[in-house]
């Protein structure tokens, strides 16, 4: 109770459909509060899917930073607990209670309470809360992960998930009645399922924005918070229909060689086909023809390898495929390569299919994040796709196809739509609308600033002072900065190791 700041996120509410929804009368009650607020577009990270865009928004950096996340490393972070940096309710302290949030599972200590979100709990079995003893109070939460029944009838999957979404709010409505926090933060983790299973059923959406509205509405009333913001984490779309080939296309540019046989395209094509219809199999495939001499992967300046190309006269790869290309930058001078990159963004620019652009919209690692991205093995540029498309990493003879990947019970994606919701309302925040740039790494640092805490160095995201009242503390206090923290934490870690 009496929170300076009550945080609801609600996974996948795109900017475009939330003002559809709002101008119909949907939020009806928390539009009562928010016309008094302040709303905007939220861009989020590339590639726009959660296990990248929480941990941004939790620490204030961008995923090009984010210690061997999803960009960084080409993997997920499964283990919130190993991650090394700071999330904003840990600087100083601040009391906080954390509930349902995804991508922070394991739990780490915290002043305040901690339930884990569903993304990476696997299990009602698993310690999900913090402290531990938490778990006899909030036994069942995570029932939903053991069956999960919404998978297999898309019928009852609304009336599933909503019931879900009503109990998982009821825990964390007695967790923050019964207690005074700083900040409290519940995060639907469900919106985002329902918008996958069910694009286009948009009068089973309704009735479940219909009941979140009310629920949020009731306990922001009940606990007297100062402030509350609704967030999401990326926009949404209707799911692509095509696969774009992208290291097929750059294979056709010459910016990728094939060596020996792998110079036969339907060798690859058919790799890949069995990689994706055999799990397994693909993977003994991926290794065995992946394998390479230790030394011979270190000469190379890519963050991932391929099956039979030929490293030696490679210029650039699409190491995941669907959201960035990388350069060979260690057999380019800095120049060369920023003149081969344009080029490259050029041709995207060109690209079409059926008279359209597949590419939407292609940024520079400096455009998109402020740094350049050249002596490191990340992403050097990226992209999102118009929404009819997925780019995918095959080199082999087609350059688009039919979508092969996925769930076809699922009609809803959100690889191309970095487009999110913020709305912030209460007592210190002002009634207007933002137009400047606003990112998901620009809330953690404007939190920190409201509460009084330095702003690490290290961290990208800006305070966005122009949130608040000019009467209003954080709008008069003046910004201040401090050395990075994350070493303190490193520290610990290594600390925690030691037996
Ligand atoms: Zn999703």
């Amino acid at each position: 109770m009496n929170e300076k700041f009550l945080i609801i996120g609600l996974d996948g509410l795109d900017w475009k459909l939330f003002n559809k929804f709002s101008s119909e009368g949907l939020f009806n009650k928390c539009s009562k509060e928010i016309e008094q607020g302040f709303k905007s577009r939220l861009d989020t990270t590339i590639p726009s899917i959660t296990p990248v865009a929480l941990p941004s928004f939790m620490t204030g950096l961008t995923p090009l930073k984010i210690k061997d996340g999803y960009v960084s490393g080409q993997k997920r972070v499964k283990d919130f607990s190993q991650i090394p940096h700071e999330t904003f309710w840990e600087y100083n302290d601040i009391k906080s209670c954390i509930v349902n949030l995804r991508c922070t599972y394991k739990p780490r200590e915290l002043n305040g309470k901690l339930v884990a979100g569903d993304l990476y709990t696997p299990s009602e079995k698993s310690d999900y809360t913090y402290p531990k003893e938490l778990k006899s109070k909030v036994k069942g939460f995570h029932d939903k992960l053991d069956n999960r029944e919404y998978r297999k009838s898309v019928e009852k999957c609304t009336s599933i998930l909503k019931k879900d979404t009503q109990e998982k709010l009821k825990v964390f409505r007695n967790l923050i009645l019964n207690e005074d926090f700083d900040i409290s933060l519940f995060w639907d983790g469900n919106m985002d399922l329902l918008f996958h299973y069910r694009w286009g059923k948009w009068n089973e959406i309704r009735e479940y924005i219909e009941m979140i509205d009310d629920k949020i509405h009731s306990i922001y009333r009940k606990t007297k918070a100062k402030n509350i913001i609704l967030l999401s984490d990326h926009g949404f779309d209707r799911k692509h229909q095509y696969d774009f080939h992208l290291n097929t296309w750059l294979k056709k540019k010459s910016y990728l060689k094939m060596k020996g046989l792998f110079k036969l395209d339907y060798l690859n094509s058919l790799i890949y086909k069995l990689g994706i219809k055999h799990k397994k199999l693909g993977r003994i495939l991926n290794k065995i023809t992946s394998t390479n001499k230790k030394k011979e992967e270190n000469d190379f300046a890519f963050s991932r390898r391929y099956p039979g190309v030929d490293y030696n006269k490679t210029l650039a790869q699409a190491p995941k495929g669907f959201w960035g290309i990388e350069l060979n930058w260690k057999k380019l001078e800095k120049d060369e390569y920023e003149k081969i990159r344009s080029k490259i963004i050029g041709e995207l620019e060109k690209v079409k299919h059926k008279g359209k652009r597949v590419f939407k919209d292609i940024w520079t690692s400096e455009e998109l994040y402020g740094v350049s991205t050249y002596e490191k093995n990340v992403p050097d540029l990226f992209f999102v796709n118009h929404p009819n498309y997925r780019c995918v990493p095959p080199a082999g003879k087609k350059l688009v196809s039919k979508t092969a990947e996925g769930n076809p019970k699922t009609k809803g994606g959100h690889e191309n739509s970095p487009c999110a919701t913020f709305i912030a309302q209460g007592d210190d925040i002002k009634s207007k609308n933002f137009k400047n740039k606003f990112n998901i790494y620009d809330i953690a640092p404007t939190l920190l600033h409201y509460f009084g805490v330095s702003i690490p160095k290290n961290m990208d995201g800006k305070v966005r002072k122009g949130i608040f009242k000019k009467n209003s503390k954080a709008y008069q206090r003046k910004i201040t900065y401090s050395e990075e923290k994350e070493k303190e934490r490193i520290k610990n870690l290594v600390k925690d190791l030691k037996f």
